[in-house]
């Protein structure tokens, strides 16, 4: 076979502030056959998450920045079309971190696995069964060690990580209390996540006194998605040896300018709180255990998940703007090629 071509999604300028369409630009390259210990793969699905946006900073990082006039790069799943990579043959479906915003790419195989679309549809290794997933799982149990009987509150909670979070502290016994941008994620988080209170931050005039009404026996446990406000009425809510479990802080990511931090900080030190950051890629010696509790909850239909899809790889960047307006509910997804599965 010789080279394929492949339509990409390529930084044309660095974002100042929210992201806008003219940040991005569509191109076309051609992709070689693959070489000793490479494989060729066509993607079907690709990923936009929050962390994009630090990416496209040019600064130092937990992973490199986006270099203007290249294609944007991250996680995909995809069908492997030829390969000189032991253990990957052309038709296997694989998901990876790199090799996403394009409609075919090369690579190594390095952090690469084979997925099997009999356990779950394809996307699902980019949701619930991936990254966004493990991320939830490492969050609740490794740092935040929520246990059952205790309160977990989750911001961003009907989307990908948030769900996930949401449903594993339910599993696990908690009383959990969800924040989400409309009445119809609050009321899919109660009726099909089935937590016990949701709030729709959108619509309180006053934040904390909700989160203190849906949390009457304060929080043991925050799972932070978002910052500002919440964080700020969280520390007041924390109970003694209370957790903060310092995912995400969305609300920040398009700040030109970081807003100063919450001005009750000093409540960690009386509380004996425990604040604590983490990302995902140091904690993959969970994945397996993650993957094994999560067989069991879908088993056992106590695990569920939303997607919101958009059609077509031209349309990724409107994709990676709506994470910042809310537009998805769970996992936002972009379907780049037809699946075969
Ligand atoms: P989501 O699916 O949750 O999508 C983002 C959601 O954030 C939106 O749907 C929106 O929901 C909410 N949101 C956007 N802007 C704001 C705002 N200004 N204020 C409040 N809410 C806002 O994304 P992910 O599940 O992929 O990621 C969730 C968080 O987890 C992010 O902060 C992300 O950076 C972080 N993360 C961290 C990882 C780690 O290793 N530490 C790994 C993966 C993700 P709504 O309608 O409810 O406002």
């Amino acid at each position: 076979m010789s080279a394929m071509p492949s339509r990409e999604i390529r930084l044309r300028s660095r974002p100042e502030g929210m992201p806008a369409p003219g940040n991005f630009e569509l191109g076309e390259s051609q992709v070689a056959e693959p070489g000793p210990g490479q494989m060729r793969i066509r993607n079907i699905w690709m990923t936009v998450d929050p962390y994009m946006r630090g990416r496209m900073v040019d600064r130092r990082s937990y992973v490199p920045p986006f270099q203007i006039g290249q294609p944007l790069d991250g996680g995909a799943v995809g069908e492997v079309v030829d390969s000189r990579v032991e253990g990957f043959a052309p038709g296997d479906y694989v998901v990876g971190p790199s090799g996403g915003w394009r409609e075919v790419h090369l690579t190594d195989g390095r952090g690469f696995r084979k997925v099997d679309p009999a356990i779950a549809p394809l996307q699902t290794f980019l949701g619930t069964l991936g990254m966004p997933g493990l991320t939830a799982y490492v969050g609740l149990t490794r740092i935040g060690e929520a246990k059952a009987g205790e309160t977990v509150f989750v911001t961003a909670a009907s989307g990908a990580v948030g769900t996930v979070a949401c449903q594993i502290a339910r599993n696990r016994g908690c009383r959990v209390v969800g924040s989400a941008g409309s009445d119809e994620k609050t009321a899919w988080l109660l009726e099909e996540a089935r937590i016990d209170a949701a709030i729709n931050y959108r619509k309180t005039g006053d934040l904390q006194a909700a989160m203190a009404q849906a949390c009457p026996k304060g929080i043991d446990v925050y799972f932070e998605n978002v910052g500002g406000a919440h964080l700020r009425a969280a520390l007041n809510l924390a109970n003694p040896f209370g957790r903060l479990v310092m995912c995400g802080m969305i609300e920040q990511y398009n700040e030109a300018v970081p807003p100063p931090g919450p001005d009750n900080l000093i409540l960690v030190i009386g509380k004996s709180l425990r604040m604590q950051g983490f990302i995902v890629s140091n904690h993959g010696d969970m994945a397996e255990d993650f993957l094994r509790e999560m067989a069991g909850w879908i088993a056992e239909g106590r695990m569920t998940w939303q997607e919101t899809v958009v059609e077509g790889l031209e349309r990724a960047p409107e994709a990676f703007l709506g994470l910042f307006t809310g537009a998805n509910t769970g996992k936002m997804l972009v379907r780049v090629g037809p699946d075969r599965s």
